[in-house]
């Protein structure tokens, strides 16, 4: 069943937007939340499990210290208050992923709270987003739908479980509700996940890959009518997995709940699942109210106390705030604010870093990821920090060029073979021959052919018109596939031409 969908222009002058987002935030710690079984990615099926992940009669959790380390971390990054006692909470519910029948999660005593994280939109202006909390809790199992069409569990032969990712540490960062946004909702939406992502990672506490759920995103939208206080009832997207789908969603959502009510209906609340194949969403389950979870404080875990100076031991680890380290970035890099607006919005700031840390110049580095390689991303309709192409690579291409050995032309060559897997560019350009030319002998030969094929170019050059020979080097550059030295090629020139 297709939405009917109100034209976004419509949608704003009658209606105002309030967005809520929850993004979860897999931690890199090396193991389990409440075990001792490894967290790594990728294994057989089943392997890392044990009686307290599978929630095995009897089991007793313990909680794990780098897992309330880097909540607190993640908290103070967000500005948010620490808790000085919390507790964990068992959410309730029957689900094959979740053989306890709970989840161990927090409820009304989050770790942290009340904070807020300032974004900064592609104009330049700084929005800041509330933090209602951010709070600990364990991942589910995963579940494969076997048989049917679509991977979904609807018209599957049957499933199978997996419960290595059953209990991984995971934390929820819930936004108060985005009021204001308007026009520029989706846009916000994209911003706030794209900062709370950079600034996760420089923590360090998760690899934060939206690509391979290790941070995924649930929108909330409601619209209210124009000039009106109350909220109006929301959607809950789920599992919105990439910055752009973020955007989508929201947009999505608001011209379909719009067209609802403008023909007179009620939104629904409930959860809707995101289609990245044309950007729509449909229907989920009704949603659950927090009583049906039978929320109770979890009576198998002690309370977590962090002491002040813990706390503050911690706050100063924190690493230089995003904006703080573009704002040395700019000033190392001479960039202007437009140059730096375009890095931060092309998701490159951390990749150009790489890039120079791996040897290249802030400018070249800063001139592939900005542009050829963005090119690249923007076809692929991924992010820049999914190519398959590392900032190391990037260095090397750099490296070649800045020593004569690949012309930009050649280089562009190199970075599309890396795209397409055939190796470093070193393997690249052994594989597809695509070192510089700039043998003498080739290039004289190359040269007394291009100037015997245009005399009256050859005859303007030897009577004094050095600007001809542009045209020579261009023929040059055509017979060899563009791979000779241009400036050796231009001294031939005027060498035969007895300049
Ligand atoms: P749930 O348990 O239903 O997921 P949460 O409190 O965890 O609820 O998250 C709800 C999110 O939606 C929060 O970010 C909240 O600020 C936001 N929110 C609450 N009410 C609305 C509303 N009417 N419209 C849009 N967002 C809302
Ligand atoms: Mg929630
Ligand atoms: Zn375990």
């Amino acid at each position: 069943m297709t939405a009917t969908l109100l034209d976004y222009d419509e949608v704003l002058e009658r209606f105002d937007p309030v967005l809520g987002l929850e993004v979860h935030v897999e931690l890199s710690t090396a193991t389990k939340m409440f075990c001792g079984c490894s967290t790594a990615f990728g294994a057989e099926p089943n392997t890392q499990v044990c009686p307290v992940c599978l929630g095995l009669p009897g089991s007793l959790p313990v909680v794990n210290g780098a897992g309330v380390e880097s909540a607190i971390r993640i908290g103070l990054a967000l500005n948010c208050e620490i808790a000085d006692w919390c507790r964990f909470a068992r959410k309730n519910y029957f689900y094959p992923d979740q053989p306890k029948n709970f989840q161990t999660s927090q409820y009304d005593e989050p770790i942290c709270f009340d904070g807020y994280l300032d974004v900064e939109l592609s104009e330049g202006e700084i929005v800041r987003i509330g933090i209602e909390r951010a709070h600990m809790e364990e991942d589910t199992g995963k579940m494969l739908h076997v048989g049917g069409a679509t991977g979904r569990i609807h018209g599957a032969d049957h499933s199978l479980l997996d419960y290595n990712r059953s209990g991984v540490p995971l934390i929820e960062i819930v936004t108060k509700p985005i009021e204001g946004a308007g026009a520029r909702a989706p846009e916000v939406a994209r911003a706030y996940v794209t900062a709370l992502r950079d600034l996760v990672r420089s923590l360090g506490v998760s690899d934060v890959r939206m690509d391979q759920g290790s941070m995924r995103c649930d929108a909330n939208v409601s619209l209210r009518p124009l000039g009106t206080e109350t909220f109006g009832t929301r959607t809950e997207t789920k599992n919105v997995n990439s910055l752009r789908s973020v955007q989508r969603a929201v947009r999505f959502e608001m011209c379909r709940q719009a067209a609802v009510l403008t023909d007179g209906g009620e939104i629904v609340q409930e959860t809707r699942h995101f289609h990245e194949t044309d950007g729509s969403t449909t229907a989920g389950r009704r949603k659950e109210t927090s009583e049906d979870y039978r929320y109770f404080p979890e009576p198998d875990l002690v309370p977590i106390a962090p002491s002040h100076a813990w706390v503050e031991r911690l706050r100063a680890t924190l690493p230089e705030k995003p904006a703080e380290h573009r704002k040395r970035i700019q000033a190392d890099w001479k960039l202007s604010d437009e140059e730096l607006r375009d890095l931060v919005s092309a998701g490159a700031v951390e990749l150009v870093e790489a890039t120079v840390a791996a040897g290249a110049d802030s400018e070249a580095a800063r001139g592939w990821w900005v542009s050829y390689l963005l090119q690249q991303a923007n076809t692929r309709e991924i992010e820049l920090a999914e190519l398959p192409i590392t900032p190391e690579h990037v260095a090397r291409v750099i490296a070649l060029v800045a020593g004569g050995e690949l012309t930009t032309a050649l280089a562009r060559q190199v970075v599309d073979g890396v795209l397409a897997g055939e190796g470093e560019p070193d393997a690249v350009v052994e594989a597809r021959g695509l070192k510089v030319v700039s043998d003498d002998s080739a290039l004289t030969a190359a040269v007394d052919e291009a100037l015997a094929a245009q005399p009256d170019v050859a005859e303007k050059i030897r009577g004094g018109k050095v600007a001809a020979a542009g045209a020579i080097v261009g023929a040059v550059m055509k017979a060899t596939s563009g791979q000779a030295d241009a400036k050796r090629v231009r001294e031939l020139i005027l060498e035969r031409c007895g300049g």
